[in-house]
């Protein structure tokens, strides 16, 4: 389904080309004792690794883009792209790095003077920011309206992968979904709901789904206003998927606040939760009622904990889901920024079949079947068959793009 997404085969002559590459380095940052910053993992920069190696071995001149964190349009010194071009001198890449496009409030408001400002000079485009291609941001969309562009092996990689899940998933086919925001994934779960055979949920986001069959889930975290959704998801569900909701959980006392550490109690619960306590962690039951669940499936498709894994008091059900997908034959996919954290903790990253860099972009690719940033890649790939400028086009122009390339 994603044939038409051109890869960095189909861009012309790359020897010599200034290609601008977007790529993903959202990394995580540490001081050291001086007080610089350093990159405390990166994992995101080895992960750009393959792009960056197949272009600069070519010929290309590269330059790298990438968001930092969420600096809001304004220059943060704290999260200056600085020590990622360290970091990439330190691993031998000889690129440049352009600082935080997110310092510019035209990234995220899609300005075309921004992506102006991001093309000027370069000859070629490659998007390889799986991670940013549900956001149309200037320099997701703009460069491949007007450069020939590619996607990189990263982006590819995670279509390759993703497409098993969206487009004809082997069957029984389970989702478990899990972690806080019941509202932002919920679309995701009713459009899965008419894909998938099972549906496995924990998390924060169960209390709501409880809520919503009229159970007592005392002090759990409840999105009071989504609780009519799940209404009519779990009334219109197709009699052949069955929902699994948990039966019981391990909850903290509430001392206010919903800082972790202020649970001093904890207790375990069977089906209702009495008043003053909230619910952090599915409970033994739910735990193997889930593992039974994912036990057997054929695609498993995980996002979000099943608890406040951080702590280890609430992260037994998280391990358990999680050694569950590993430790079955089907195919795993797991993706989000905390449950691949979940994963990396668990030292199960081998386990998996495939881990998305993105967490809503994984979902918002599985909803909708296409994301903003490679509809603009599609479109680059059509002119560039259509138009045939340049060197290149005579090569390409007699055969199809290659999408699949490994
Ligand atoms: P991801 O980053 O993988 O997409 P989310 O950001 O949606 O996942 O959710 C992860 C967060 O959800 C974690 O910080 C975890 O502590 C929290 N969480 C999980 N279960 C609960 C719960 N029962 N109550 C409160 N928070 C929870
Ligand atoms: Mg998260």
């Amino acid at each position: 389904m994603f044939e038409d997404v051109p890869a960095l085969e189909d861009l012309p002559e790359v020897g010599g080309a200034r290609v601008l590459v977007r790529a993903d380095l959202n990394v995580p940052l540490s001081r050291s004792l001086s007080g610089d910053l350093l990159v405390a993992d990166d994992f995101r920069l080895r992960a750009a690794l393959p792009t960056l190696r197949w272009l600069l071995s070519r010929g290309a001149r590269v330059t790298v883009a990438t968001h930092l964190g969420r600096p809001k349009g304004r220059r943060d010194p704290n999260l200056s792209t600085d020590p990622l071009r360290q970091a990439l001198g330190n691993l031998g890449e000889d690129v440049e790095v352009m600082e935080n496009v997110r310092f510019d409030p035209g990234e995220e408001a899609n300005d075309p003077r921004s992506g102006a400002a991001l093309v000027r000079g370069q000859d070629l485009f490659v998007n390889d920011a799986f991670g940013a291609c549900h956001r149309a941001h200037a320099s997701i969309v703009y460069p491949p309206s007007v450069l020939p562009s590619a996607a990189g092996r990263l982006l590819h990689a995670e279509l390759d992968a993703l497409a098993h899940v969206i487009e004809a998933p082997r069957r029984p086919f389970t989702v478990v979904v899990g972690g806080a925001k019941v509202a932002d994934k919920l679309g995701t779960i009713r459009a899965l709901a008419r894909k998938a055979d099972r549906i496995v949920v924990g998390g924060a986001m169960a209390f709501t789904f409880l809520a919503a069959r009229g159970r007592e889930v005392g002090g759990s975290t409840v999105d009071a206003s989504e609780i009519g959704h799940c209404e009519a998801l779990l009334g219109s569900l197709d009699p052949n998927v069955t929902i699994e909701l948990p039966v019981d959980a391990v909850a903290g006392k509430v001392a206010g606040g919903h800082d972790p550490s202020s649970y001093g109690e904890v207790r375990a619960f069977g089906e209702e939760i009495a008043a003053g306590w909230r619910g952090l962690d599915i409970g033994p039951q739910t735990r193997s009622r889930f593992a039974q669940a994912i036990d057997g499936s054929a695609t498993v498709l995980w996002n979000g904990p099943m608890g406040v894994f951080e702590d280890p008091r609430f992260s037994a059900g998280t391990r358990d889901v999680a050694l569950a997908i590993a430790g079955c034959r089907g195919y795993t996919v797991a993706g989000g920024g905390d449950t691949l954290a979940a994963v990396r903790a668990l030292d199960l990253v081998d386990s998996f079949d495939h881990l998305s860099t993105g967490g809503g972009a994984m979902l918002s690719l599985i909803e909708q079947g296409d994301l903003p940033g490679i509809a603009a890649l599609r479109e680059a790939g059509r002119r560039m068959r259509s138009q045939g400028a340049g060197r290149a086009a005579a090569l390409h122009a007699t055969r199809p793009l290659q999408a699949r390339s490994r």
